[in-house]
């Protein structure tokens, strides 16, 4: 059997059915933003770590080293964001081609070191390995939040509303940008700094987490068509997810339309945005939003809600229920 056959998900999905023979109470292996391991009677670690590697992930000449730091470590956080959890420590593992210039990765640490600042997690250890050709960089962060309050992808319940804490599709117009070579006006560069410097929602997803009518969270990573289908299936739940309101910068919009992008695909199947994807109660959705608008100067856009039903997302445009065949980002997807 080929590995696209089965896709990325399959696959980890045939890891995790073997280790189904180790599970232990209190603890949370594979299936979700972050692992869980008790840490004492109030408290537990949840730990998550994220691979990029050069032509796959990023494009060397294209991102700076910097940039390329920041993001190493902010697609780590955000997992930990996924959770409501504070991230409390960082591990960073690199296999580097001799020829490297050392200058270039103290300017990767650069970027590193000042997200690290940001969100007060040091850098705790790590690996370092010659690679023959590509540059491949591994961090892991562990994160710590209060016994039995980290957010998991099951949580969600019928009738909560579905909401987003940012723009959609701005990081995958970055890589259209990146891709097709397009000018460096004032607009394309600002797409392409979200795709290469996206900002972890560390504080959103704390705050969050402090409300109990806050259910499911999930960073958004591959587009949510992927990632809200992971709340779907692991909660058994379908979702109506109304196209319209999904929050699209101002920038997108304008590329898109000279460029003649299909939109609607980059804001539901593009990836990398690192915003979160929240289910909450919908008796509190407006007292929850007054709270986190106080708190953070921007709405939680509320896109659809979560219905009966096992694992579906129905799409609505127009007042009208449309089929997508969007599938988001999935490694080993035949192009
Ligand atoms: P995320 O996009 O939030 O980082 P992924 O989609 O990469 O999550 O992974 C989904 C789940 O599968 C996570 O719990 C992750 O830890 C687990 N996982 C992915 N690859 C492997 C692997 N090779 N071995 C064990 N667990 C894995
Ligand atoms: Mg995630």
């Amino acid at each position: 059997m080929k590995l696209h056959e089965i896709g990325e998900f399959g696959y980890i999905d045939r890891i995790a059915k073997r280790f189904e023979d180790m599970s232990s109470p209190g603890f949370l292996g594979i299936g979700d933003d972050c692992a869980i391991i008790p840490c004492n009677d109030s408290e537990d670690y949840v730990i998550t770590t994220d691979l990029l590697i050069e032509d796959i992930h990023f494009l060397k000449d294209r991102i700076t080293p910097v940039e390329l730091g920041h993001k190493a470590l902010a697609v780590n956080l955000s997992d930990i964001a996924a959770m409501g959890a504070k991230p409390v420590g960082s591990f960073l593992s690199v296999g580097i081609p001799a020829e490297t210039k050392v200058e270039y990765l103290d300017d990767v640490m650069l970027g590193y070191h000042n997200l690290s600042r940001k969100y007060n997690v040091p850098l705790l250890g790590g690996d370092t390995t010659k690679s023959k050709e590509y540059l491949t960089i591994n961090v892991g962060v562990v994160g710590k939040c209060l016994k039995g309050s980290a957010r998991l992808r099951s949580m969600a319940q019928e009738d909560d509303v579905v909401c987003v804490t940012g723009f959609l599709g701005d990081s995958s117009g970055g890589l259209e940008v990146l891709l097709h070579q397009l000018p460096e006006t004032k607009d394309n560069l600002h797409l392409v700094r979200c795709h290469h410097l996206p900002e972890p929602h560390v504080n959103e997803g704390l705050w969050l987490a402090k409300h109990s009518v806050i259910h499911a969270m999930i960073d958004v990573s591959d587009g949510i068509s992927s990632d809200l289908l992971h709340i779907l299936k692991a909660s058994r739940k379908s979702a109506l997810i109304d196209i319209d309101k999904i929050p699209v910068s101002e920038t997108l919009r304008k590329v898109a339309l000279s460029q003649d992008w299909d939109l609607e695909r980059l804001i539901t199947a593009g990836g990398e945005d690192y915003v979160l994807l929240v289910t909450l109660e919908a008796n509190s959705f407006k007292e929850i939003n007054t709270g986190y608008k106080a708190a953070f100067g921007k709405d939680l856009y509320q896109i659809g809600n979560i219905i009966a039903g096992e694992s579906c997302i129905k799409w609505i445009r127009n007042n009208d229920e449309i089929v997508l065949h969007q599938i988001g980002f999935n490694h080993f997807n035949k192009a």
